[in-house]
């Protein structure tokens, strides 16, 4: 009976089911879940838990709150140095388009990962995913875009691979070979936009698809990277090849990146800092999934996502890191959720399903993880906090007690 039992004396339990919207957590105190082979077999109230399963281990989450695995479904895991001297220059007044301009920015974080092995990217990505598991994050988005070569991005793509049969997290990789237009290739001559939008298209995406390497295909649209001509272009290729259509929109300026989602079906559109009330109105018509990144606002001085607009106009929110060198250089999705909430004003509550139900979804997960319910994967956070509101608003350095991935306890810091 390895990965089953029964995880009782839970003071509350947010089962983050879909019913209700996104403020509803569909909360059952003095709870028990049942899970069976790695999948929620039985959720309720423990005083109601059935005989049939009194032969399982039981564990006690000793008057915890629970909440479902944390899902950050949007981060750029995978690359090379870090870039603590813009970080000064930003807070200097230099401007992040300022700061790429010269030599700066993503462009020197390609260049470091392009010098950078497989085995040391991995290294890189299981010291990191090892370290999210312990803040109750159970499943991870993965982007490339540091490669910016058809080599280059490929090697992301496998370490990510490879990442998934070393950690306990679910890793759904996503290619955004155009996060921007390199200044060179890999054997020094200087690289031209059309050609490598060409190379993505003819040789990169098909050489994706058909080693199973990603799932998802990004671009970044803005000043200084694509336009929505390049995005129509790139996702609708990625799209006949099977890839899931994301994409970077609206971050520094209002690009039209809410209807371009729209229009493009895409699954989640993520940043949306000055997306129009036009824009947020499409994403709702096509059910696309906003995602909030406070990170990204809060380090690059910029508004926040207006997480209110999206919510009333009855869009799904969600909450992820954007974990990256320059712009969101952190890990720590449960302070991504806290900011949403004073940032972005979401409640706790909608920040919760934002990291979880809301999150899976933008990763076509929902349907396996994100809330607990019956059949569902056993993935689950024990926390040492009253309810989910006091967690978001005493916000501590960890109240991660307990990990379970799977009805494993991948983190226990109690035992
Ligand atoms: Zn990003």
């Amino acid at each position: 009976m390895g990965n089953s039992g029964i995880l009782t004396d839970i003071g509350v339990l947010a089962t983050c089911s879909p019913a209700g919207g996104q403020s509803e957590l569909n909360i059952i105190r003095d709870a028990a879940i049942v899970f069976v082979d790695a999948r929620i077999n039985w959720v309720g109230e423990a005083a109601d838990l059935p005989d049939a399963h009194s032969g399982l281990p039981t564990f006690s989450a000793g008057g915890r709150t629970v909440i479902p695995g944390l899902v950050d479904c949007h981060t750029h895991l995978a690359f090379g140095g870090w870039r603590a001297d813009e970080f000064q220059m930003r807070i200097e007044g230099r401007s992040y388009l300022d700061i790429a301009a010269s030599g700066g920015g993503i462009q020197k974080t390609m260049g470091q990962t392009r010098l950078a092995t497989h085995e040391s990217l991995l290294q890189h990505c299981l010291e990191y995913t090892s370290r999210s598991v312990r803040l109750g994050v159970t499943a991870i988005e993965c982007k490339t875009g540091y490669g910016l070569s058809f080599d280059d991005e490929l090697k992301l793509l496998r370490v990510y691979a490879e990442l998934k049969g070393k950690t306990a997290l679910d890793v759904a990789s996503t290619l955004l070979a155009a996060h921007v237009v390199p200044k060179i290739n890999p054997d020094g001559t200087k690289c031209n936009k059309q050609n490598y939008i060409k190379m993505i298209c003819e040789r990169l995406i098909p050489t994706v698809a058909e080693e199973g390497l990603a799932e998802f295909n990004d671009i970044f649209v803005e000043q200084g990277a694509y336009t929505t001509e390049d995005a129509r272009l790139i996702l609708k290729t990625g799209e006949k090849h099977g890839l899931k259509a994301k994409l970077h929109v609206d971050q520094l300026g209002d690009g039209g990146g809410g209807k371009l989602a729209a229009e493009l079906a895409a699954i989640s559109a993520d940043h949306l800092e000055y997306t129009s009330p036009e824009g947020i109105r499409a994403m709702a018509n096509a059910d696309v999934v906003a995602v909030c990144l406070p990170f990204a606002s809060l380090y690059l001085n910029q508004p926040p996502m207006k997480a209110r607009a999206f919510l009333d106009a009855g869009v799904d929110v969600a909450v992820a890191t954007d974990f990256n060198p320059g712009s969101a250089p952190s890990y720590d999705l449960p302070l991504a959720m806290m900011l949403a909430c004073t940032m972005s004003r979401m409640t706790p509550a909608e920040a919760l399903k934002g990291a979880t139900l809301n999150a899976a979804k933008a990763i076509s997960r929902e349907q396996e993880y994100g809330s607990i319910e019956i059949g569902k994967r056993a993935n689950f956070v024990e926390l040492s906090v009253p309810d989910v509101n006091h967690w978001m608003y005493h916000f501590q350095p960890n109240s991660c007690v307990r990990t379970w991935i799977g009805g494993n306890r991948i983190f226990d810091s109690i035992d």
